[in-house]
């Protein structure tokens, strides 16, 4: 596995979705071999798609791209960001992830976005790679990178990781989660919370089973923050596909499918969280199956 470290800031130009304006602020950009990521996929899966898949969505190698990303803008009252990547200094199953150093915080605030500006924070889901800038390392102690933010935790989600014995996820835990609570930071959120009725959240259980995507609007147009719930734009084409660190497959099959029958041949940008540029894409059928637009 290699990792692209950038060195310098990294953020994106806006994304516009009616008034909203979506930065992307990129952690880190992984290559990474699909049988990492993908269920039994090696690279002769991807033969048939690579015609549309490169080169924007895997590499030279044919590596899976996959940035590690947050989203970030302001609605009519709030400075919201989604999802905070994998975070300096942490533990990590993933030996690039494990007690790095990036220029993340340095980007957020080149994009506009200073850490005390955040209002809301909020996980699509609460793996290494959605939690880790949850936090930061101040004198030996963890503690709420962004300190005027509310951090907003789906119950489900909580309580099933909470309870997990494996090694990797106490690590998260201790380091991204319990810090926030015991900071008063976490405010407990069901489906049907809202900010500013441009945003409100769509739940998408199946890789973890509080993951939760996050469904924009603004000005008529409509945009929807995936997480890992399709975790490459492979999975467009080949929803029945599951990811090595799914839950409960069945299920995340099920809500994958669901959800792309859903958002198929209409006017919505989909934003997936580890989507290469253009990361914003439309799902379209064609006679060859679905595939994504820009
Ligand atoms: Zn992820």
């Amino acid at each position: 596995m290699q990792s692209l470290q950038q060195e310098a800031p990294l953020h994106m130009p806006p994304i516009a979705v009616g008034e909203l304006g979506i930065v992307r602020v990129v952690d880190c950009i992984e290559h990474f071999n699909p049988r990492i990521i993908l269920r039994d996929v090696g690279y002769e899966h991807l033969e048939p798609h690579l015609d549309w898949l490169r080169p924007n969505f895997l590499d030279e190698q044919h590596k899976l791209l996959m940035p590690i990303q947050s989203f970030v803008f302001r609605t009519r009252h709030h400075t919201v960001l989604i999802d905070t990547c994998v975070g300096n200094d942490k533990r990590s199953g993933f030996r690039q992830w494990n007690q790095r150093s990036s220029a993340f915080l340095d980007s957020l605030r080149a994009a506009g976005f200073p850490p005390k500006s955040i209002d809301f924070v909020f996980c699509t889901h609460l793996h290494v790679d959605h939690a880790g800038w949850n936090t930061r390392l101040v004198d030996g102690r963890w503690v709420p990178t962004f300190p005027n933010a509310r951090y907003l935790f789906r119950r489900e989600e909580y309580t099933h990781w909470e309870a997990h014995p494996e090694e990797v996820f106490r690590w998260t835990f201790d380091e991204s989660i319990h810090p926030v609570l015991e900071a008063g930071q976490v405010d407990w959120v069901g489906a049907d919370f809202q900010v500013d009725d441009q945003l409100t959240l769509e739940p998408t259980p199946g890789h973890t089973p509080g993951h939760t995507s996050v469904h924009l609007a603004s000005a008529g147009q409509e945009a929807v923050i995936t997480g890992d719930l399709i975790v490459h734009p492979v999975e467009v084409a080949e929803p029945q596909w599951g990811q090595v660190s799914d839950y409960d497959h069945a299920l995340a099959v099920a809500t994958r499918t669901r959800f792309l029958d859903a958002y198929t041949d209409r006017d919505v940008l989909i934003l997936g969280s580890h989507f290469a540029d253009p990361t914003g894409v439309r799902i379209v059928d064609t006679p060859r199956g679905r595939r994504v637009r820009w």
